[in-house]
This record gives structure tokens, sequence and C-alpha cells, in this order.
């Protein structure tokens, strides 16, 4: 039987209380669909601080390397806004973005039909929409050198960042893209400032010569990052997959998120290069949630971006794209019969917990596995 190495680290605040709900998943399809997970647990950001002095232990770091895939719920919180800077919560999910080299970001923005009226635009222009959001993740102007303020002595200060990209940073996430477009609708759209940015004229050669050599099977658009804001929110259903760098993607993936609706709703994923020997790619999946640290402990946490996040790692880490597809349907399912979460709650709806929510799903992804 195939063994399927899993790491969890539900961190904070309502990171645990979320991933109790795909441990339930887990286990089902562990004895009911022999599915061979097996299963670890480490301890990350506040808690891990708590209890190593560190956001991540060394022990800790071994074993997600190690790991077919890591599932990460939240870290931080109040009672570790004060603890130094380089062992902060956050520190933790850093370390591990660097050290597994997660340069690939994927962001789902999926509106769910029921609920189409909690988006911020019209119910027509996000109503079955799905698009996916792909973000270099480890270059560009957050990491590039020099990166400093001086002071210029004349009561004035300078302050640098540099973006910085080279041919293979934009090689590998525009190949991300192509392939994961033809899981997809087969189109890209990439998006960069070639106007404005030498950076962005590279992003526009190498994403052009990519798609040339290896996938001029895909159809490739491309936009100036204002004007892909502007067609965001305009018109969101025209994308499939949107490609680009590190500090753009940050912005249009918040951008695309709240079209949506929820924070509570939103999945992501991060990927790194293909192992030479197995052809596997590291990846860690977790909510682009925090740990919402004013409803952690009450058991009201939606734990749907959660347990997107877990369909994400079956689809990508261990093709399993029948139970992936149908996990997805069975939160569609529970959405269109009314049952809610408070921060989805509408008129008419049935109000439940994490732990109802997590049920309800289960119960339908089990009916529909058959
Ligand atoms: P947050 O995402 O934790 O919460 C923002 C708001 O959304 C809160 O009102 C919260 O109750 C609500 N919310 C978030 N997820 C929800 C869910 N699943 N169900 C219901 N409601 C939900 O962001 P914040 O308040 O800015 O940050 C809180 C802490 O989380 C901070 O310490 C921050 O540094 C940390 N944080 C961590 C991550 C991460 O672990 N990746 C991401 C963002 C923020």
């Amino acid at each position: 039987m195939t063994v399927r190495n899993l790491f969890l680290l539900p961190g904070d605040g309502i990171g645990p209380e979320a991933m109790a709900e795909v441990r339930k998943i887990i286990a089902f399809m562990n004895a009911e669909r022999g599915a061979g997970f097996e299963t670890d647990e480490g301890l990350v950001g506040g808690s891990a601080y708590d209890a190593h002095g560190a956001a991540i232990s060394e022990e800790d770091m071994a074993k997600a390397m190690k790991a077919d895939a890591v599932l990460f719920g939240a870290v931080g919180g109040p009672k570790w806004d004060d603890v130094p800077y380089d062992v902060r919560p956050e520190a933790g999910l850093l370390r591990l973005r660097k050290d597994l080299e997660l340069f690939a970001n994927l962001r789902p923005a999926i509106c769910y039909p029921a609920l189409a009226s909690a988006s911020s635009l019209k119910p027509e222009l996000v109503e079955g929409l799905d698009i996916l959001i792909i973000r270099e993740l480890t270059g560009g102007v957050y990491f590039g050198e020099p990166k400093t303020i001086t002071d210029l002595g004349n009561g004035q200060k300078r302050a640098i960042d540099t973006q910085v990209y080279d041919t293979y940073e934009i090689e590998r996430i525009a190949s991300v893209a192509f392939e994961m477009a033809r899981t997809r609708n087969n189109r890209v759209c990439s998006m960069e400032k070639r106007n404005v940015m030498k950076s962005g004229v590279l992003w526009n050669q190498v994403v052009t010569a990519t798609h040339k050599d290896k996938y001029s099977d895909v159809k490739l658009e491309h936009m100036l990052a204002d004007a892909g804001g502007m067609q965001l929110v305009r018109a969101p259903k025209q994308f499939d997959v949107i490609v680009t760098d590190n500090l753009f993607g940050d912005m249009l993936s918040d951008v695309a998120a709240m079209l949506t609706g929820s924070l509570g709703m939103l999945p992501s994923a991060s990927l790194g290069a293909p192992d030479a020997k197995t052809g596997k790619r590291k990846a860690l999946y977790e909510p682009v949630h925090g740990s919402a640290p004013d409803i952690a402990g009450q058991g009201i946490a939606n734990p749907i971006a959660m347990i997107a996040s877990f369909a994400m790692c079956l689809r990508y880490s261990f093709n399993m794209v029948d139970e992936a597809d149908k996990l997805e349907k069975a939160i569609a399912n529970v959405l269109e019969k009314g049952i809610r979460t408070g921060d989805i709650m509408a008129e008419g709806c049935t109000k439940v917990g994490t732990v109802e929510m997590g049920d309800a799903i289960l119960a339908k992804f089990r009916a529909l596995l058959g």
C-alpha cells in the first residue's frame, strides 16, 4: 500500500481547532478508503516558542523536510507580541518557506454560488468564479539587496528596496503556471510592469520564451499589473490562471480573495521544485487566515479554509484528483444547504460551530465517495 507522509503543524489560536476537522477527514480516508496517510505532528509559532524558545524546533524542521506534505494551521497572537523578533511566531512559517524552497504560492479564488451575495461585487460578476493566482514567493523586492535606510545627513533619509529576478526564477514559476493551467481551463495571464520596470521586461521575455519552448498548447496573455488589478474587480471571470511576481502577487491575491467573501474560506498551497529523483515537489498547505485570537477557543471558527487546503494537498501532492474534487464539492453542497459558521452567516441559514461544520462536510464527502 502507498504510504503518504503528512506532517501537521496546527500552530496557535484557531489553528488547532481547524486542524482537528482535517484530522477527522484523514482518519476516515485511512479507515474506509485505505488512503495510507501516516501523520506526525509538531509545534510552530507561539506554541513552539513556549515549548522550545524557537518558532519551530530543529527536530520539527527535519520532519517537515522529510514529509510528502506539510499541513499548517495558523500562528501568532497577543501573548507573543513582545517575544524577540527572530523567534516571533511568523518566523516559523518563514523558515519553513525558506528551507523547503517554496517558490510558488497558489491562491485559488473560488466563489461558491451559495456565497455570491457575500462578495463586495455584484453576485453575477462573481458567482461561479474559479481563478488561480500563482505568486512568486522567494524573490523580488521583498528579498532583493540592497535593502537599506540611509541617513543623508541633511534631515533626509533614503529608503531603498531592490527588485531582482533572475531568468531561472521566472522560468520555474512560469512553468508551474502553465502546468496548473493544463489541469484547468488551459489559460495563463502573466502580469508585470514592463512599461516602467526592467524586471518587468525580463519577466515578460522569459514567460514568453518558456511558453514557446514547452507550453505552446496553453493560451498565454500578458497584462500590465495595474490593468490586471482593474480587470480583477471589473470582470474577474475572464481569468483562469494568473502568474505574477512576489509584490504584485501579494496584492492581487488579496484583492481576488475578497471577491469571494470571507477569510475563513480561503485555502493556499506553496510548492517547491520537483525532486530530481522522485519528481515530487515539497509542499505546504495552509489557510490564508491567521490565528484569529478574537474567536480562538470558542469553537466557532470556520474550518473550511483548512479543509479546502487539505483538498489542495490531495490534488497537488498526492494526485488524488477524484477525492479532491469530491471534498470541494462536499463544501459547496453543505453551503448550499444553508449550513454556516458565524463569519458567513446569512438570513434563513443554520448557524453551526467548527465541529458541526466539519462533521457536515465529512458526512457529505463520505456520501459523494459512495
Ligand atoms: P486573522 O486572519 O487572524 O483574523 C482577521 C479577522 O477574521 C478576525 O476578526 C477573525 O476572527 C476573522 N477570521 C479569520 N479566520 C477566521 C475563520 N477561520 N473563521 C471565522 N473567522 C475568521 O488576522 P489578524 O487578526 O490580522 O491576525 C491575528 C494573528 O494571526 C496575528 O498574530 C497575526 O500576526 C497572525 N497571522 C498569522 C497568519 C498565518 O499564520 N499564516 C496570517 C495572518 C495573520
